[in-house]
């Protein structure tokens, strides 16, 4: 995009890049489908960035997700929106998108320099770049640098990180690179649920988190069972925030409803009917329609003696209000999805919580003291 730019006012362009080709990790995120933009409204869309979205919003101001599909169709590939508000090319692929791209900045006369991996300054001059190159070590000058390195993940598409150390020895102050969209671990499966429900979607649930310093995130849309815990679009939606708890507590909670768009006093009432005969497993399923993985998560994380309880296993099961949800921000997760994406996992764990409170607020900020493992994963036949 800068050099796109920067063409256009008639600079001389040279792009370097550690990689034999360019754009790998965008041709990547095509495998999922390629998810170039939101649709909600503005302010949605930049409160996504948390902490960072002051900053990102002055650069939305000036090219926000309308400005992305048009300049997507002036290189040929029209978009749409899918069922969840997302925007992704008609294709769904980021090939086309990627080369109609690379043509026109060569047109523009943008020189490309690849397998050129930047390695620092001159040792005297600062305007002199210096890259590592299979004919050896080459030196450029440049009157001003863009820096477009990529984070640390997936490093074998070119993005190491290693241009770190490089900028920290200029004095330069450099966050640590965090995950921003990750699965998590929670405390271990149990082998019988594992065997059963991982890779399974969640669906329709809702989730929540509260965070420290007070805050409550809650979203409906979908998860997915991991053979070690959770991913999937609800969960990446709240990555950031478990993964500033996890860093800061040690742990996270996830507190899950499994029946978002029942009331308590609705799941109450069916569980209240007389089930005679009948095990439990099919009461859950006529009377709630509760099975397959659904049920599976309240025999895994529960007590036995709430499953007994009617009424505990109400509250446990819409174990938060989830009519406080802002409809709005739903995400009704029915496009493509790739489970490959965002696999980053990080040293932490989550409980995922059946909490049996119906005032999330209260729920929510009520931490456990402690990594609670309790109730989680213990094998309940
Ligand atoms: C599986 C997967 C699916 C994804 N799906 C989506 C999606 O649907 N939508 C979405 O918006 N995002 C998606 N993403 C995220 C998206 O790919 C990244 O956010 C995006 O690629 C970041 O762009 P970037 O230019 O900052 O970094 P990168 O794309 O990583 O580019 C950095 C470039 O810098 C080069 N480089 C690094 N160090 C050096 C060096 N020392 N010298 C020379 N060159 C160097 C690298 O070779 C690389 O070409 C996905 C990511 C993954 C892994």
């Amino acid at each position: 995009m800068a050099a796109e730019v920067l063409a256009g006012s008639g600079a001389k362009v040279d792009v370097f890049d550690a990689m034999p080709s360019a754009g790998r990790k965008f041709l990547l995120a095509g495998k999922g489908g390629l998810n170039l933009t939101h649709s909600e409204p503005l302010e949605s869309f930049v409160a996504r960035y948390a902490e960072q979205r002051a900053s990102v919003a002055s650069w939305l101001e000036s090219f926000g997700p309308c400005e992305l599909r048009t300049w997507a169709k002036g290189l040929g590939v029209d978009t749409f929106v899918g069922s969840s508000g997302r925007v992704f090319p008609v294709d769904m692929k980021a090939a086309p998108l990627l080369r109609a791209w690379l043509h026109r900045l060569r047109e523009a006369g943008v020189r490309f320099h690849m397998r050129h991996r930047w390695i620092g300054w001159g040792d005297i001059d600062v305007d002199v770049l210096r890259f590592q190159t299979p004919r050896g070590d080459v030196q450029v000058r440049a009157q001003a640098v863009v820096l477009a390195l990529g984070g640390g993940s997936w490093s074998r598409l070119g993005s190491d990180g290693s241009w770190i150390p490089l900028l920290r020895a200029r004095g330069v102050v450099v966050a640590p690179l965090k995950p921003s969209n990750c699965g998590f671990d929670v405390a271990a499966w149990s082998e019988h649920f594992r065997s059963r429900h991982a890779g399974q979607p969640v669906k329709s649930a809702a989730i929540a988190v509260t965070t420290t310093d007070g805050s409550v995130f809650h979203k409906r849309g979908e998860f997915i069972i991991t053979d070690t815990g959770v991913e999937g679009s609800l969960v990446y939606a709240a990555s950031a925030r478990l993964r500033d708890e996890i860093a800061t507590q040690g742990s996270a909670t996830l507190h899950v409803d499994l029946l978002p768009a029942r009331t308590l006093q609705w799941v109450a009432d069916e569980l209240a009917h007389p089930r005679g005969s009948r095990s439990m497993s099919t009461h859950l399923k006529t009377r709630l329609g509760l099975h397959g993985v659904k049920a599976g998560l309240l025999y895994e994380l529960l007590p036995k003696s709430v499953l007994a309880q009617p009424a505990e296993l109400a509250a446990a099961i819409t174990s938060f209000d989830a009519e406080a949800i802002d409809p709005d921000a739903c995400v009704r997760n029915a496009e493509r999805f790739s489970l490959e994406r965002f696999r980053a996992r990080l040293p932490g764990e989550i409980e995922l919580a059946l909490s049996g409170e119906r005032d999330h607020e209260r729920a929510l900020a009520r931490r456990p003291s402690r990594p609670a493992r309790r109730g989680l994963a213990r094998p309940f036949r």
